[in-house]
């Protein structure tokens, strides 16, 4: 399938996947002579396959690669780039907090470890949480060899690159943006929007191993990307996107429900991360810790900063509290 129109075209490459991605996307755009390669997919032969037979069937070589660019620096967005500039060496371009990821700083990803051992700690996860850093500690070594070779260029907020506007949109990823085509309301958005799966705001340290409020961070990219004007939204997993406006509006509904009904499970008694994502999500608990906890803590951030919940540490771990509502105590809704 080609989009093309007033000289522009978008050749999707979608390679399929039997998980609930669906499938792997990612996109060459064309314009004024120049051919951009939007995310890079996963590090398969498949995958190689499907972007190599893409350019061929449409006339083009590696040597026609101006530029690579990405959206954020997961694997499955980034595998063929080195690959592809072990062939031909061409920029890559890539937001400043994608860097260390990328290159898989040691520093950083040390420090990412013993972020998550006390974060999990502190929410109380006991030996699930000491599996998973375990787990961590296997995955940096193993990781080592997915290290991005090129060198980066990098992008911020409101830069233009190949005829598009780069537009900061952390939440799933702290590094992750969308490419937006003004005139042709194209929108490039990764794993910002997907349309039959929610996204995940994924906790994560910042580089100085700072925790962020990720699904806080999430839902203001979400609510930006409502302002926006498109007409075909290009997401990473998936279907295109003719509704974005319906859809983020239906993943805030979304995330306000989740959000009402872990409130509930604290008025109910349960008061920390790691009993609220056992009592909400069960088996799936074992199965998908690191999500589950990252959903629970994303939420309870939510709440927080809404004024919902209150939290206080006890013998090192958080205990969260339904926040008493101002108005109720007397005088804050009267007119002095
Ligand atoms: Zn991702």
């Amino acid at each position: 399938m080609i989009i093309s129109e007033d000289g522009l075209s978008v050749y999707p490459v979608k390679v399929p996947t039997k998980y609930n991605l669906r499938s792997f996307n990612f996109y060459l755009l064309e314009e004024a002579g120049s051919l951009t390669l939007i995310d890079a997919g996963i590090d398969s032969e498949e995958c190689w396959e499907c972007f190599m037979r893409t350019m061929n069937e449409n006339g083009y070589t590696l040597h026609d690669l101006t530029r690579i660019i990405v959206t954020h620096n997961h694997e499955d967005h980034v595998g063929l780039i080195n690959r592809i500039s072990s062939i031909k060496e061409i920029p890559l371009y890539a937001h400043q907090e994608s860097i260390h990821r990328l290159k898989r700083d040691k520093a950083f990803f040390l420090l990412r470890i013993e972020f998550f051992e006390q974060l999990y700690q502190e929410m109380g996860c006991g030996a699930a949480g000491e599996q998973q850093v375990q787990k961590l500690r296997e995955a940096v070594r193993k990781n080592e060899k997915n290290r991005i070779q090129a060198d980066i260029v990098t992008f911020a907020d409101g830069d233009t690159i190949a005829g598009m506007q780069v537009i900061e949109t952390p939440g799933h990823s702290s590094d992750h943006v969308v490419f937006l085509h003004e005139q042709k309301k194209w929108l490039f958005a990764g794993d910002h929007l997907i349309s039959h799966i929610s996204s995940n705001a994924l906790v994560e340290p910042d580089r100085n191993g700072k925790r962020q409020l990720t699904l806080v961070e999430y839902v203001d990219s979400l609510k930006k990307c409502l302002q926006l004007d498109a007409e075909i939204v290009y997401p990473g997993h998936g279907e295109f996107i003719y509704n974005h406006k319906q859809l983020i509006t239906k993943r805030l509904h979304r995330i306000n429900e989740k959000a009402e009904r872990i409130l509930r499970l604290i008025r109910s008694g349960i008061s920390t991360a790691n009993q609220l994502a056992y009592a909400y999500y069960k088996d799936k608990y074992e199965s998908q810790f690191s999500l589950v906890m990252s959903e629970i803590i994303g939420h309870l951030d939510y709440l927080e900063t809404r004024h919902k919940v209150q939290k206080e540490l006890k013998k090192g771990v958080w205990h969260y509290d339904v926040q008493p509502v101002k108005g109720e105590e007397g005088s804050y809704e009267s007119n002095n």
